[in-house]
């Protein structure tokens, strides 16, 4: 696998270990600007497994692209669906009624506020690893999506943004857990092989069109599409390359900023796409 997140992990493990045993007592002031809190019952495995994939993530912003958030990232850890609705009443101004509803269906939360980036991440002790580190990892891509290409600009094309988070975030759950690239690829073809209709790339571009598209086709067919196509891009050109796309964006259009990072026709990538990933 191209890319730098698997740096020498097993020899820090054990510092980061002590480190981290040190933080699990009270929230987390870390050197470059993160703060993780874990609520009672979030169990310690959770905390250390989510701390080091937070770390792999910001150093593979740093390692690859020169890249550091300009605001703060606190982190909140809850783990159940109680703690995670009081914390999107207390900290993100939701409606109790709205949190109590919304609360056992997401995984986690993001919010670009003012002077912080502030996560909430659902760890339930009967969640898998894998699972709880892409949620969190895809939330923080975005971050880095809006910081260099602003967010409306990384709204034009929305599968190439999803597609990304999620795809950046696979390579750094496979530096904390042994789920590969080759097991989420079958996945996602898996779940579009089973889907009643696949969306288009095309019917996947504004924001205004993915929520289209979710409730014509449901969220597994449309984030399965976006991130099998994204995953045939990282194949080609090496997962590093995606972010550059994001890059390029901040002076170009989408197009353009596609042909720069990948040397592709946008277009023509996307119909070579659509007839591969689509009903035969
Ligand atoms: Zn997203």
């Amino acid at each position: 696998m191209p890319g730098k997140p698997n740096f020498k992990l097993r020899a820090p493990l054990v510092l980061l270990a002590t480190v981290i045993s040190l933080l699990f007592s009270q929230p987390a002031s870390g050197t470059s600007g993160i703060k993780i809190d874990a609520r009672p019952g979030v169990s310690s495995t959770h905390f250390k497994h989510i701390t080091i994939a937070i770390n792999n993530i910001t150093r593979f912003f740093s390692d690859n692209y020169k890249l550091a958030l300009q605001k703060k990232m606190r982190i909140i850890i809850v783990p159940d669906d109680q703690t995670f609705a009081k914390v999107l009443v207390s900290d993100f101004g939701y409606a109790p009624a709205v949190a109590h509803k919304e609360a056992p269906i997401l995984g986690g939360k993001a919010l670009d506020a003012k002077g912080e980036y502030l996560l909430v991440i659902k760890a339930k002790a009967s969640h898998a690893m894998p699972w709880i580190i892409e949620v969190a990892c895809h939330e923080i891509v975005h971050w880095y999506q809006y910081q260099v290409a602003g967010s409306k600009k990384t709204g034009e094309v929305k599968w190439l943004a999803e597609g990304c988070a999620t795809v950046i975030a696979y390579q750094i759950v496979g530096t904390v857990t042994d789920k590969t690239m080759d097991q989420y690829h079958r996945e996602k073809l898996n779940t579009l092989r089973k889907a009643a209709a696949i969306p288009t790339l095309r019917e996947l571009y504004s924001r205004r069109d993915w929520a289209a598209a979710m409730d014509k086709y449901g969220g597994g067919a449309v984030y399965s599409k976006a991130t099998a196509a994204v995953l045939e891009l990282g194949q080609r050109q090496g997962v590093n390359s995606l972010f550059y796309y994001f890059i390029n964006l901040q002076k170009v259009p989408p197009a353009q900023a596609f042909e720069q990072a990948f040397g592709l026709n946008m277009h023509q990538f996307e119909n070579d796409m659509d007839q591969k990933l689509g009903k035969s």
